[in-house]
């Protein structure tokens, strides 16, 4: 893991850089600009990749002045750092992946609820903690995905029908430990309530091809090569895997379709990558303007766009990539949720013997 001071060192240097070269203008048309690039920061725990972070952030400095020191971790590993270091944490920021994530960071009591009206105005309110304890930065969608060349789209419809005895052997899905689809049932049990969701999830893992393995790429991966005919997984891996360096993988996203489930009904399963301010932040106010400057229209095109995701922000454009798999309607139940119904969603998968 990056450590945040050697980073630190290198940020000033190149802030350092900018001042150099625009020190006089600074002067000349602002004098307060000049005074507040001396010694601001804002320190961030993320989750998120810095070859991705890095345009973003130093565009942030540029526009404030204010340095942005990152230490990148895996995200489970973030969260017990913020837990062991406590109030004494340097992190005045975590950006990570899931509600159902964000909800733990929420109920460890790891951050503190901001109230900003940009957010507000930028976010919808369903991509948003409802007390302010974190807000979505970009969304991504999981929906069905099948094998072009062995399935008829006009035999999907949605989640539910999953679980019909006609898919029998022929669903790939990863592990329930992993939050993704913990969210997913929390999804089901939000809207169907947790007996229809224990029953429906009984039925669903009767139709597993293979006992579950791999992350959502190698779900992809499978149903190219003929090892089941549907998978769940979240869109970005699909762009992951058609611009991959490897041809094998290219050619296995060129065999998988995406299905958009229950668009006559409540929409299609979605879930957000965000940002929250720590309990620990010393640098409050910084933390919220490198919020409100991420969910701002330039930040939110390029986040969404390097991470194959979509702009959270109503009316920003998508990249081609996620604009080639079409429209869709998303469920608007409020993200949330997903963390309150978590331990139920866990329960119900072990019952019905999802590993
Ligand atoms: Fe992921």
């Amino acid at each position: 893991m990056r450590t945040l001071f050697s980073h630190s060192a290198r940020r000033l240097f190149s802030v350092t850089g900018i001042a150099v070269a625009t020190l006089a203008a600074l002067l000349a048309v602002a004098p307060n600009a000049a005074v507040q690039a001396a010694g601001d920061e804002v320190n961030v725990y993320s989750y998120r990749q810095e070859v991705l972070l890095r345009p973003l952030l130093d565009a942030f400095t540029e526009e404030t002045g204010i340095t942005v020191n990152l230490v990148s971790g895996k995200a489970d590993a973030l969260l017990e750092r913020l837990k062991a270091e406590g109030l004494n944490s340097p992190a005045d920021v975590l950006l990570t992946v899931d509600a159902g994530r964000l909800h733990r960071a929420t109920t460890a009591d790891l951050l503190q609820p901001v109230y900003s009206d940009k957010l507000a105005a930028d976010v919808p309110a369903q991509y948003r903690h409802p007390e302010g304890y974190w807000v979505g930065l970009s969304v991504r969608a999981r929906p069905i995905f099948y094998a072009k060349d062995r399935v008829d789209p006009g035999e999907l419809s949605t989640y539910a029908a999953l679980a019909d005895p006609k898919w029998k052997g022929r669903i790939c899905i990863r592990s329930s430990n992993n939050i993704y689809n913990q969210s997913l049932l929390a999804s089901l049990i939000a809207h169907d309530g947790a007996t229809a969701t224990a029953a429906w999830t009984e039925g669903f893992v009767a139709n597993f091809a293979r006992k579950p393995q791999g992350g959502d790429r190698d779900q992809l991966r499978a149903v190219a090569a003929g090892q089941c005919d549907l998978a769940i997984a979240n869109t970005y891996y699909l762009g992951q895997l058609t611009q991959a360096n490897s041809a094998d993988d290219r050619t296995a996203a060129s065999k998988v379709g995406v299905f958009w489930p229950n668009q006559d009904g409540r929409g299609v399963h979605v879930n957000i990558s965000g940002a929250a301010v720590t309990k620990s932040a010393k640098n409050k106010a910084n933390a919220i303007r490198l919020l409100e400057f991420l969910v701002d229209d330039r930040a939110q095109r390029l986040y969404a766009e390097g991470v194959n995701e979509y702009p959270v922000k109503p009316g920003v454009p998508w990249s081609d990539i996620v604009t080639a798999w079409g429209q869709f309607k998303a469920d608007d139940l409020n993200l949330s949720l997903l963390g309150e119904n978590n331990a139920e969603a866990v329960m119900i998968a072990d019952r019905a013997g999802w590993r």
